[in-house]
């Protein structure tokens, strides 16, 4: 199969799909051509289209957030299982995780504390000197100061085909 990558008005990568989908999305005018491909031509019996490599939707499609559930692994896995405080790496069975506004604290302004922006990767040391505080109270900073907990980026390519070399621009890999 020859995939076409589909990429959004704005060029945030979708879907690939087969090629055959993707002279139909073109004939229809839906997509235009970002990349062309590398000369394979199919053939109706009023079209004769090259079949592109890359294509973008005309129109933006608004794509529902999925995935990245929040869990305490799933914040282990985004932090690199690297305590955010001093840096140090940790092993899944010594990783905690720490709650950035204490939970008590959530707890009393009626917040919910397991979410991605509350919680950061651990080790238990940091994480006892933290203890029931905020961070800065205990004169606790981030390891990296750009560092900032947030949602992981839920889209994910699924990619089967080969990855066409001109697709690296438009796919963080
Ligand atoms: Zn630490």
């Amino acid at each position: 199969m020859i995939g076409v990558l589909v990429l959004n008005a704005s060029y945030e990568p979708l879907h690939i799909v087969d090629y055959r989908r993707a002279v139909s999305l073109l004939v229809g005018n839906k997509v235009e051509i970002v990349e062309p491909g590398n000369g394979k031509v199919i053939a109706s019996a009023t079209h004769r289209i090259a079949v592109p490599s890359v294509i973008k939707l005309r129109r933006y499609v608004n794509v529902p957030q999925r995935g990245a559930v929040w869990s305490r692994h799933a914040v282990l896995v985004r932090d690199h299982f690297t305590c955010v405080f001093c840096g140090e790496k940790m092993t899944s069975a010594i990783a905690t995780i720490d709650h950035v506004v204490p939970q008590w604290k959530c707890k009393a302004m009626g917040k919910p504390a397991n979410t991605w922006t509350n919680t950061v990767a651990a080790c238990r040391k940091c994480q006892s000197r933290k203890g029931g505080h905020d961070m800065h109270v205990v004169g606790m900073r981030f390891h990296d100061p750009n560092y900032e907990p947030r949602r992981p980026r839920t889209r994910y390519l699924v990619v089967t085909s080969q990855l066409a070399p001109e697709w690296k621009k438009y796919i963080e890999i």
